[in-house]
Parts: structure tokens; sequence; C-alpha cells
């Protein structure tokens, strides 16, 4: 019989029992501090501190950009809420000059949800082809529509809670129509707001969502959505994706510029 080898001879674990207390590691030691919520007073003052000073650089940040873009509004052309919608839909990967020239004439052919619910399918992917993807927009477009007839007597529903209930509509269309159709306080956050929130040290959320939460205590409420169009204009202008235009950014003396590894 072949002599078992040291290693296997060694004894298995003792199984452990449900119920049963694993016996401590260094017996003697005196057991860990349970876990406590409670901040210590200077983490608690740091955090105040912090907070004071985030505030104080959003509100000087917020005046600046009020100053250098008074008139600031979406530059997508519409007429009502749908028209504002369609074209939201339309702007995804496509500038807005572009959805411009294309909404004019779909509009014109489809002036309702009702209408552009029972378009042709063929007719309207050639209506909104040049806007890019415009398979899945038009398909979007309809289902959409379609809900908004359905379940809103056609009129374009005024909260957040129902208009994310429609098909393709998240919280960044959501807050675009609610702001400019409605003059509803909402923070859109796309590309240059998530941007120049990072840059500008208001958050490091990297999520949409959590980006807008993170902003909206930083501003008033009755100027999120203008705030939020400031930081989109901006982000156009002089903090460009690449190379943002930091010499001559009047936003320089409040702006940590986190992240940016070179500027013009
Ligand atoms: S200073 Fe530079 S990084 Fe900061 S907002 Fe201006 S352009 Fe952007």
């Amino acid at each position: 019989m072949p002599r078992k080898s040291p290693r296997s001879r060694r004894r298995e674990p003792e199984p452990r029992l449900p119920g049963k207390r694993r016996p401590r590691a260094t017996p003697g030691r005196k057991p860990a501090r349970p876990v406590t919520t409670r901040v210590p007073k200077a983490a608690h003052a740091r955090r105040g501190a912090r907070a004071d000073e985030l505030a104080a650089r959003a509100a000087a940040v917020a005046g600046i950009l009020e100053r250098l873009y008074p008139d600031a509004a979406t530059p997508l052309a519409h007429a009502n809420a749908l028209q504002l919608l369609v074209a939201t839909i339309l702007s995804a990967q496509c500038t807005d000059a572009r959805v411009n020239l294309v909404t004019p004439e779909l509009f014109a052919r489809f002036p309702d949800a009702a209408a552009l619910a029972g378009a042709g399918r063929a007719e309207l992917e050639d209506l909104v082809r040049s806007t890019g993807f415009y398979r899945n927009k038009a398909k979007a477009i309809q289902a959409c529509c379609a809900a908004i007839v359905a379940d809103h007597g056609g009129a374009v529903p005024r909260t957040m809670e129902e208009l994310v209930t429609l098909p393709g509509v998240g919280r960044k269309t959501a807050n675009v129509v609610l702001g400019s159709a409605y003059g509803i306080p909402g923070i859109v956050v796309d590309t240059h707001v998530q941007r120049l929130a990072g840059r500008l040290g208001f958050t490091k959320e990297r999520d949409p969502v959590r980006i807008e939460f993170a902003l909206q205590p930083l501003v008033p409420e009755a100027k999120w959505s203008r705030f939020s169009l400031w930081l989109i204009f901006h982000g156009r202008r002089v903090c460009v994706a690449r190379k943002p235009r930091c010499s001559i950014c009047p936003l320089s003396p409040h702006c940590p510029r986190l992240g940016v590894s070179s500027a013009q």
C-alpha cells in the first residue's frame, strides 16, 4: 500500500456549522470596537467647509456664465412641447443645426402626435435620414408619439415621472422639454455638462443622473435649466473637449481644471 505524503495526512478543517461561531484567531485580544456611524467633529467641520466652498464657487461660476450667455436658450427650433421632444430625439449624435434643417418639413407634413404615430415608416425615415441613425430615430419618434396619444390624449405630459415612461425618453430629454417648453426647472446633463461639471470640480460622478443630482444643490432651483444651458454654451465655445481655452476663460479663477492635461 503506497505511503501517504505528509501533506495528505493533514487534518481536514472542521466544517463550519450554521450558527456556530468561529473561534477568535488570536485568543486573548480585545474584540474590535463596534463600527459606529458617528462622524468625528473635525471631519464634520471639514465637510461643511468644503460644501460652503463648493457652493460659493458654483455661485461665482453661475454669475459669470449668466453674464456671458444672458440669452441662452435651446438652439433646437420648436413651436411647442411635442416639436421640442421630437427635435431632441433627433439631436442624438447630430448637430442642432442639422436637426433644424430637417424639422420644418417634418412638422409641416406631420403636425401632431397622432399624425407622427400614424406616419408611414419609410416616409418618416426618409425625412429624418440626414440626422443619422434614422431607422432607430423614426422608430423611437413613432413609439413615443403612440404612447402620447394612447396615454396622454395627444399632449406631451408635464412631469418627469410621466415623461420618462415614454419610449426613448430619459431624464435628459425630459429635462429639455420641462425646462424649455414648460418652464419647469431641470438640469440637462449632456456631454458638455458632464465634462464641465468634472473640470470645475463640482462632482466626481460620471453617471449623468448622479451628476444631475449632484449639481442640483449648487444652484437655486429657478436657475437649473439656464445653468445647464450656460454650461452647454460654454462647453461648445470655450471649455471644449480637446484643449480647453483656459487662457481666455473667465471662469479660470474659480476652476481647478480637474483632468485637464493640455489647454490653450
Ligand atoms: S478654466 Fe479651462 S477647464 Fe476651467 S472652465 Fe475654463 S476652459 Fe474649462
